[in-house]
């Protein structure tokens, strides 16, 4: 189980995360949900270890991590995509998802990935990682390279953002070949539909959690706010 307790990071005096208490239990799927400038990604970049918190711990199976950057965390099963994927210059998509074959995978689990993430195989195998892809390809392909990797957790910072309407199946694709990897998702999202997906949810605002629970009753609580800050509205809840 990986655990946030407590967690607040504060910049230039401003808590930006506040006081946070979430648990990811393993073979669940969580939704992290709430408007833009929530803390959203500063809960994913702590996670994953590219930040650490002023105070507070993140725990995974009881083993105190918050001292461990990204690398020894992506060693231990945690993987990140990006909200704003990366450019690798130079690399073709195959060699990036292979990690340059390093990463022993079958052409059936490729072609499998690649139908998951919306993009033909034959087409995009070969071509370079550069800026002659569009943003929602490069994130289809960061995106299959999580699949590919089967990490303990995968935390999925907007993975609908700047894609297609096709977004919302290949949300359901992803999620389900998840499940059967065994990995646990936590999706980051601001899309009520993409946050109903999940089993679990926490709706943060204002680096708060306001409500926590079953995605169902968490989204309608968020419809009902209108996907707007209640603690702003002087109606907070939960915690
Ligand atoms: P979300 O992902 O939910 O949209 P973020 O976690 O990116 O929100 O940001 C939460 C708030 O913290 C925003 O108001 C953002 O402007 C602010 N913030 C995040 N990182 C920094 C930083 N490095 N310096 C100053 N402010 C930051
Ligand atoms: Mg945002
Ligand atoms: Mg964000």
């Amino acid at each position: 189980m990986l655990i946030l307790r407590n967690v607040t990071y504060s910049i230039d005096g401003r808590r930006i995360v506040d006081e946070v208490n979430m648990q990811f239990k393993e073979g669940m799927s969580y939704s992290i949900l709430g408007p833009n400038g929530a803390g959203k990604s500063t809960i994913a970049r702590i996670l994953m270890g590219v930040i650490k918190p002023s105070e507070g711990k993140v725990l995974l199976d009881g083993r105190d991590i918050t001292d461990l950057g990204v690398t020894e965390r992506a060693k231990l099963g945690i993987s990140l995509l990006w909200q704003e994927p990366a450019r690798y210059e130079g690399i073709t998509v195959g060699e990036y998802l292979t990690l340059g074959e390093k990463l022993k995978v079958t052409e059936d689990e490729l072609r499998k990935v690649f139908e998951i993430v919306g993009l033909s195989y034959d087409l995009y195998l070969r071509r370079f990682v550069d800026k002659g892809l569009s943003g929602g390809e490069r994130k289809r392909i960061e995106l299959a390279s999580i699949l590919l990797l089967k990490p303990r957790y995968a935390i999925l910072d907007e993975p609908d953002s700047g894609l297609d309407i096709t977004a919302s199946d290949l949300i359901d694709r992803t999620l389900r070949y998840l499940k059967k990897t065994g990995t646990t998702v936590i999706l980051i999202t601001h899309h009520e539909e993409i946050a109903r997906k999940t089993d679990f949810s926490y709706f943060l605002c204002g680096g708060r959690v306001v409500r926590k629970g079953f995605s169902e009753e968490v989204v309608e609580y968020y419809k009902r706010a209108c996907g707007k800050c209640p603690l702003l509205e002087g109606m907070r809840d939960g915690h």
